[in-house]
Formats: structure tokens, sequence, C-alpha cells
């Protein structure tokens, strides 16, 4: 009997997690020689192989049923397709399956082998070759077939239709894979009919569902879905965790993470779940609830998961907390090309281009090589300081150090640091060298450029070019507009306000927040919701008589603020940011730094009066708008009125 083959031995020798498959063979062996017995032997010898992923062992008991003569049947080359599909051997295996006779286990074994190796057309082929040879799928060959159907909607229909005609209507799985199919490509509804229809449905299927909502921004959807589901469990708190995360709903985020926890669920947030809570409050410049999750994940298995070391680094440079941030980054040993990107961006988004030129030296010598993101980031610490010589420097090095060509991204950021420098032309000249067609954000750059230095003819050219490619974007009448009366001609400004009229263009409304205590305040302009309205008010013509006394003088030349027509005189020294700061004052310590969060770029007239509030109040003030941080003390601010 081979089970006394010194090899043999061996093989029964190896750790195995299934004693009892061993125990069964060595009984089958010993106590018996017909060939049936031995092929037995040798398929559950196979089936544990495939079991352990112990493909060399496999390969070794196929070698001496050869060397052996072992009679293959059916069965047995069944197990031998199996092994070979699951081990990659994917042409062997086939060659395997084309000899013998087909049965069900071996197309499935097939076409989830090519699926498993990533040829999901190889596999779709092989199921198509199937049904044209009558052959009838299972549960687990369409459960296969339909995952691989995420993108291809017209296959995924069909495929739908032959479940139900072949009685699997009330299979959990295979309905479950048909949602996620219908999810993944993007067609929701069909998804939810599907969803409605199916009699039974588990933890699994209802997330499923509640994620594709999340994908596409559905979030009604997904709450009045997850606020329905009879049971919950982690995966799907972790769904709708970092589908608020994702869609803006920093605070919702937070509070299902809290939420979660209250509710004992058994099983810890995973990396996913804190990755998107960073998110959220890196989103949020939530600095007291960032340092939380950080708490939480200190006390969890992920304290050195490298991928929350990044979301950390990240959360506290967004947060507005730079010193904490590199804190962490020093502290870290397995410093990676994304933590020093990290670490880079966050010192240009602050205006620190020194500190960030620094670092990047220090991480060339350190042999970490930068890549396309890290270069976005240097670049762009360049331009909110004004560094063009520095810039120009790393802009050539990409190619000629690392070979990496610049992307639109990157001349993007050269335009914008020229144009900030006041080199317009220069800027303008770029942009016709680009490669490939510019895109929008190129020529917001430009536009944004000549708005800053007055150049209308450059102005109108980059404008026009905004129009074609993106006719809906508010902020390009916005800023052509703001040119248009810096020269004083109205007309003009007038004609553009009307087009955006007859288009039904709005503007995006502005808003800004504050966090006090845990509690995120939201303030937009003219705001008077706040339980605290009174003493806001107040406090800003308190602030506005002694800025004035100080020498500010309110822009007042409206249409260099915005479009719209109620925003007179008065509600200029409302504008959002300006509440939000007056509630800080009110509701702070006096020496207590404030920050607050503004979704648009600051206005002129906030800029400058912020930077009188600074001096009068003497506090530091660090507002977070959509392209920075500004660092107000003493009456100046960190971006050298350059933003
Ligand atoms: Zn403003
Ligand atoms: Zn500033």
């Amino acid at each position: 009997m081979w089970i006394h083959h010194p090899r043999a031995t061996h093989i029964l020798s190896w750790k195995s997690h299934q004693p009892h498959v061993w125990n069964l063979v060595k009984k089958r062996t010993y106590h018996s020689s017909s060939s049936t017995r031995e092929c037995f032997t040798y398929a559950y010898l196979l089936q544990a192989c495939v079991k352990e992923e112990a493909w060399s062992e496999g390969q070794r008991i196929h070698v001496r049923m050869i060397k052996r003569g072992v009679e293959m049947d059916t069965f047995l080359e069944t197990k031998l397709v199996i092994m070979y599909a699951k081990y990659g051997k994917l042409d062997f295996a086939r060659r395997l399956f084309e000899r013998g006779e087909k049965n069900v286990v071996g197309w499935n074994a097939m076409i989830s082998g090519y699926a498993q190796h990533g040829q999901s057309h190889a596999a779709l082929a092989l199921f198509k070759q199937m049904r044209m040879q009558k052959a009838v799928p299972d549960h687990f060959v369409l459960a296969t077939v339909v995952s691989l159907c995420e993108t291809e909607m017209q296959v995924g229909k069909q495929l739908h239709a032959h479940v139900m005609a072949a009685g699997f209507q009330s299979d959990l799985v295979l309905l479950t894979a048909l949602v996620r199919m219908y999810s993944a490509c993007g067609a929701m509804d069909d998804a939810r009919q599907l969803f409605d229809k199916m009699s039974r449905r588990d933890v699994i299927s209802w997330t499923v569902m509640i994620a594709g909502y999340t994908k596409c921004g559905r979030m009604e959807d997904a709450f009045s879905l997850f606020g329905r589901m009879p049971r919950r469990d982690a995966a799907s708190w972790n769904a709708m965790i970092a589908g608020c995360a994702q869609n803006g709903y920093g605070a919702a985020s937070f509070t299902l993470f809290c939420t979660m926890q209250r509710s004992g669920c058994a099983a810890r947030p995973n990396q996913g779940t804190y990755a998107a809570l960073l998110i959220a409050c890196a989103g949020l410049s939530a600095l007291d609830q960032g340092k939380q999750v950080h708490a939480h994940i200190i006390k969890s298995q992920f304290w050195s998961d490298a991928l929350l070391r990044n979301a950390l680094v990240d959360m506290y440079a967004k947060s507005g907390s730079i010193q904490d941030s590199r804190l962490l980054f020093d502290g870290s040993f397995d410093r990676d090309v994304i933590r020093w990107t990290t670490m880079i961006a966050g010192y240009g988004k602050h205006g620190f281009a020194a500190e960030a030129i620094h670092l990047f030296d220090q991480m060339q010598k350190a042999g970490v090589k930068p890549n396309h993101i890290t270069f976005i980031s240097i670049l762009s610490a360049c331009s909110h300081a004004g560094l063009v010589e520095q810039g120009w420097r790393f802009f050539h090095s990409m190619t000629k150090d690392y070979n990496i060509v610049p992307r639109a991204e990157d001349y993007a950021c050269m335009v914008d640091l020229l144009g900030r420098a006041g080199k317009v032309e220069e800027a303008h000249n770029l942009i016709n060298k680009i490669p490939t067609e510019p895109g929008a954000h190129v020529w917001a750059a430009l536009l944004g450029a000549c708005r800053a230095h007055g150049n209308m003819e450059v102005g109108k050219v980059a404008a026009q070019r905004l129009f074609e490619l993106n006719p809906q974007q508010a902020g390009t009448y916005v800023e052509l507009s703001n040119i248009y009366a810096a020269s004083g001609m109205w007309d003009h400004v007038a004609q553009l306000r009307k087009t955006m009229e007859d288009r039904g263009i709005r503007k995006q409304p502005g808003y800004s927040w504050i966090v006090v205590e845990k509690c995120t305040h939201v303030f937009v302009v003219g705001d008077r919701s706040h339980p605290q309205t009174e003493a806001i008010y107040t406090m800003l013509e308190n602030l506005t008589r002694r800025m004035k006394e100080a020498g500010y003088i309110p822009d007042t030349d409206l249409v260099l603020h915005d479009l719209e027509e109620e925003e007179k005189e008065g509600i200029l020294s409302h504008h959002s940011e300006k509440l939000a700061i007056a509630f800080g004052l009110i509701s702070t310590h006096p020496r207590e730094p404030i920050q607050i969060v503004k979704n648009l770029r600051m206005c002129i007239d906030c800029h400058t009066a912020t930077k009188f509030i600074s001096k009068v109040s003497e506090r530091k003030l660090v507002v977070r708008d959509v392209n920075r941080f500004h660092h107000f003390r003493e009456g100046l601010c960190s971006c050298g009125d350059y933003w």
C-alpha cells in the first residue's frame, strides 16, 4: 500500500486543519486495496489539498496517480480540474476538463477558476458555451457569473431572466448577487425593484442595497432603508458610516459611529470605518471628534495600521492642527510615499511652503520616490506661497529626475503659481504647451489669475473656454463679472447676470461653520436662526465699530463679492464667516484660538475684516476655505493676501 511509502507518510504528516479527512484516508487505505477504494482515497486527498491550498502536494499526488496507473473516472478528473483551476493553472485545468465527461461541478470549477484569476471574459465565454451545450447551471455557477457582470448590465439582465426561469426565485444568495450587480451598474431602481420582490432578505442583501444607494449619493434612500433594517451587523453600520463620510454627511457619520458603539454591536468597527470617520472629521475640520477616533484606534487592533496612520496625519493637518500631524508623522517609522505626501500637502495648505520643501528634500534623502501626487502637493505648496523659482525647479525635476510626465493637474498648479505671481501671459503660454486638451481646472486657474491681476483680454479667453467646457459652472460667471466690474464695464456685468438667469444657473450658497464643545454651528449669510442670534449680532456691531476705529473700510464694491441682488452693504457685514467668527468670540475662552471652515473661497472683504478682527480682539483665527488655510494673527494673514 502506498501509504507506507515515505513520501506518503510525509503527505499525511503535514499540518492539517482537517484531521478527520486524514483519519478517513488512513482507515480506507489500510483496510482496502480495491481500485475503487484507492480512487476515493485520491479524491479525498485532492479535496484536502484544495482546502489547504497545498498546491505542490496536490501536484505530487497527481503524479503518483499517473505513475500508479490509477483508473481515471469523471469523479476523479473533476477533482483534478477543481484543484488546478483553483491553483490558477487554468490552461492545464481546461485541458483536463475538455478531455473528460463534462458535469456541472466541472463547469463551475472552470468558470470560477477563470473568475478568481481575473479572466472574467474567459469565464463568461465558457458560461455561454455551457448554455449552448444545454448544460444546466446550478446555483454556484450562476452566482459566480452574476458577480462577473458588475459592469455589463445587458449580460446581467439576461442572467436575471435566466435565474428566474430556472426556478431560483427564492434563492437568497443569487438574488442578492443580482441586486449587487444592478447597484454596481448604477441601476438603483432595478436593484430596488428586485430587492422589494425578494421573499426573504438577510443582513447582507440589506447592506448591499444600502451601499448601492450611498455609492451613487442617494443618501435619503440609504437612511430610510437603514432605519427599516430589522437587524444590523458591523458591515451594515460600516457601509452607512462610510457612505455618510463620502457624501459629505460628516456629522451624521460621526453620530452613527457613536450610536453603533452604544448599540453594543458585537463586531468595531473595521479599518474601513475608522478611515471613513477620519475622512469625515478631516472634511469637517472636527478636531475633537478626530481625536476621539484616534483614541479608539489606539485601543483597537489597528493601532499600527499604515493606512490609518496616513489618514490620521491627514485628519490632523486638515483639522488645523499641523503640529499634531507632524508629531504623528515624526513618531512613525513606516513612512511610505503616501505619508510623506500627506504631510507635504498639509504644510502646503497651511501656507508653510518652506517646511513642505524641506520635507520634500528629506523624503528624497530617505530614498522614497515621490509620485505624481507628491509633485502636485509640492507645486501647490509653492503656489500658495508664490515661490515661482522653486515651482519651476520641481516641475522640471518631475520629468528629468523621476521620469514622470506632467499631467493636466501639474500644469494647472504651474498656471496657478505663475498667475498668482502676476505672470499671466507666461501662464497663458504654458497652457498652450500642454500636450493634451487642458481641462477646466487649468482654465479656472488662469481665470482666477486674470481676476486677481485685472487682465481682461486673457480673462475673456479663459472664461470662453470654461463656458464651452462647463456652461453650468457659476464660478466662471462670477469671476468674469468681477473682471468687468473692476474695469467699470457695468453693461457687461448686467449682460452676464442676465445670461446666468436665462440659463438657470445658481451660485452655490456659501456657508461657514465652527465647532464649539463638540457641537457644529453652521451659518449662512444674514443667518438669524441661531439661539444666540442677539448676542452674535451685538458682538458683530461691536467688532465693526472697533475695526473701523483701527482703520477698516468695508469693501462696498458689491459686484466684486457677488452677483446676487440681495447682497447689499448691510449684508456684507453678515457674511457667514463673520457670523461664525462672532459666535466663536462669544462662546470660547478669551485666549483660545478660533477655527472656522468656509465651503467657498473667502471673499476679499471677509479676509480684510478677519485680519482686523485678529488685531482688535487679540485672537488667533484660523479660516479654512475651499482652497487653503488662513492663519490670522495680529492683523496679518499667513497667505500674504494671496489666495
Ligand atoms: Zn465675505
Ligand atoms: Zn489669508
